[in-house]
């Protein structure tokens, strides 16, 4: 018998295929048993195998025994077959030219240097909102929130902003405190030093010669808060306490 998924274990329907010792399954219902313009369920069943080879394969139908023979004679069929990968993603997944399976059989691509390109239009605003500080909201707290935090900041000082360290102390979530108000000062400075309106409408912040940041123009808080900035006639928002240029 398979291992059935923890979620299912108390589920009555069980599956009636020979699956294996070791494939992981799951399985489920629709949500809805809405239909389409061709009278098919616009949410079918569905049966999942994650076969010890590393892959997911999916079997769908109108109802769950439907699904599991869909997924059945699929698994079947890449498991007969002289899989021919090629590259999909930088990941590390292939995906067979033959059967159309898909299996982590490559090392992933890392792009050399990828640390030092420019600051990404989402970073700019990230930078602009102090996203480096730590806050004590639980769902944003942790050591893969730590990393990014991390990782931001590091990106920020590679790109030659002389951000300071973040405070160790969490702050509350709504809370604007003299470390973002900072972090404002700084974003808006770089724009404003690496091109202004100039740099909006064309999507890049460059000083001395080299892109910086990326921005997008539609988007941004920084460049919604330059706008605000400008107006203004430039107010130092760190020393100003300016929360007309820190918040909508
Ligand atoms: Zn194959």
């Amino acid at each position: 018998m398979a291992v059935i998924r923890s979620h299912l274990r108390a589920d009555p329907w069980r599956p009636r295929l020979a699956w294996r010792e070791d494939d992981v399954i799951q399985w489920g219902r629709p949500l809805s048993d809405a239909l389409d313009e061709d009278g098919q369920p616009l949410c079918p069943h569905f049966f999942e195998v994650f076969p010890r080879e590393g892959s997911c394969i999916r079997g769908e139908g109108r109802t769950l025994e439907e699904a599991e023979n869909h997924c059945h004679g699929k698994a079947l069929a890449h498991r007969a077959c002289d899989h021919a990968w090629s590259r999909r993603y930088d990941s590390g997944l292939g995906l067979c030219r033959r059967c159309g399976a898909t299996q982590r059989v490559f090392q992933p691509i890392v792009e050399i240097g990828a640390w030092k390109t420019p600051l990404n239009g989402y970073e700019l605003d990230q930078l602009f909102s102090g996203s480096m500080e730590p806050v004590t909201s639980a769902s944003l707290s942790g050591p893969r929130w730590d990393r990014s935090r991390r990782r931001l900041w590091l990106r920020c000082r590679l790109n030659g902003i002389d951000v300071p360290r973040p405070p160790s102390e969490p702050k509350d979530l709504l809370e604007i405190t003299p470390y973002q108000r900072r972090c404002a000062s700084i974003a808006l400075n770089l724009l404003r030093e690496g091109g202004g309106d100039d740099a909006i409408e064309r999507g890049t912040i460059i000083i001395d010669g080299r892109v910086v940041s990326h921005v997008r123009p539609a988007l941004s808080q920084t460049v919604w808060a330059w706008k605000n900035w400008k107006k203004a006639g430039f107010p130092d928002p760190e020393t100003t306490g300016d929360e007309r240029i820190l918040e909508p």
